[in-house]
């Protein structure tokens, strides 16, 4: 039975457009104060549950996110975990795709919600999305069934649908409704009720959360593009202490099959370089076995993403080498879904 009884929730606060309002004297937006928060939404004061903050400082534009800030929102949630039921993060739409997928990879175990959430217009202004994206974020993670959490994972929540952060995207610059999930079902929709899609959301392990604060960054992705030069191919694949690169091909993974690509391709691997194998394609699964423009790269040894996201991609090869040097394990779980963020 989904259950009410006071909840605590921790919101922390990273910065991005929602937490903005319009300084009075310049005109200009700027972060507001968040312990004013009750000012500036009251509703917030009608749901029953313990809401406390924690704002970094400086606060960012999330074009500023980077490995460092999430080990340090990382260590904000497992250092509060035993003390709070939820968690709501406020952060910039941009890289907010970026944030919770590696969010999803750094908290194993995690039992509890870790809901993100942003806006495209400023809490501050009266037409603002952040105000029923708050609220909403508020009462997902408080949600819970017989006192267990109905979404214990790492999920984004904008504009009336709750989707696995993992399999996220920001896919429009302006629209309220910024966020899609090509290949994996919403978890929740939000109108007058919000409806959890229980099938789809992942159970609690109720293990205890582990938290991995290593993550290499000598990761690159590689978009092809008709006329890519050989020059520049060669210059990311020799780039100094490499160990993983993102190839973003054709269509269900398909690539030029002239000979300076491919031998190019092969000496990485040779040289203990991981090449995984992501389609440009919003939508759909990588299939290196269905023409011989993919065929060519299966067979020297580049890996299979599936339907992964760019997003989760690089932000998984940085846990998975942040973990062990070895590049084959590091294959050997690129081909598992370690947080529900492929389908096999
Ligand atoms: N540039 C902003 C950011 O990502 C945009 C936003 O918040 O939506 O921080």
């Amino acid at each position: 039975m989904e259950t009410n009884s006071r909840k605590s929730i921790l919101v922390i606060y990273t910065g991005g457009t929602i937490g903005m309002i319009i300084d009075q004297d310049t005109g200009v937006l700027k972060p507001f104060n968040f312990d004013n928060i009750y000012q500036h939404i009251p509703a917030l004061k009608l749901l029953d549950n313990d809401i406390q903050n924690y704002c970094f400082d400086p606060v960012i534009d999330s074009s500023n996110m980077n490995p460092k800030f999430w080990v340090d929102i990382a260590t904000v949630i497992s250092e509060n975990y035993e003390n709070f039921d939820g968690f709501v993060i406020l952060h910039g739409s941009d890289t907010m795709a970026y944030t919770a997928s590696a969010l999803s990879f750094m908290l194993e175990n995690l039992n509890k919600p870790v809901i993100l959430t942003g806006s495209q217009l400023p809490l501050g202004m009266i037409r603002t999305d952040g105000r029923e994206n708050f609220i909403t974020s508020i009462e997902i993670a408080a949600a819970t069934i017989d006192d267990t959490p109905i979404v214990p994972e790492v999920a984004i929540y904008f504009e009336n649908e709750l989707m696995r952060g993992n399999r996220t995207i920001k896919y429009n610059a302006e629209h309220f409704e910024a966020f899609r999930s090509p290949n994996y079902p919403a978890l929740a929709e939000v109108g007058v009720y919000i409806k959890y899609k229980h099938n789809y959301i992942r159970k609690p392990n109720f293990k205890r959360l582990k938290v991995h604060k290593n993550l290499e960054t000598n990761i690159a992705v590689l978009k092809l593009y008709p006329g890519i030069s050989e020059n520049f191919v060669r210059s990311v694949l020799q780039v100094d202490g490499l160990k993983g690169i993102i190839l973003e091909t054709y269509g269900s993974g398909n690539a030029p099959t002239e000979s300076w690509f491919l031998e190019a391709l092969e000496q990485a691997i040779e040289n203990g370089i991981v090449i995984l194998n992501v389609t440009q394609c919003q939508g759909g699964s990588v299939d290196m076995s269905k023409y011989q423009t993919g065929i060519a790269l299966k067979n020297m040894g580049v890996i299979n993403g599936f339907d992964i996201t760019t997003e989760a991609a690089i932000t998984k090869m940085m846990y998975l080498f942040g973990e062990t040097a070895d590049p084959t394990l590091v294959i050997e779980k690129l081909t598992k879904s370690l947080r529900g963020e492929i389908t096999i």
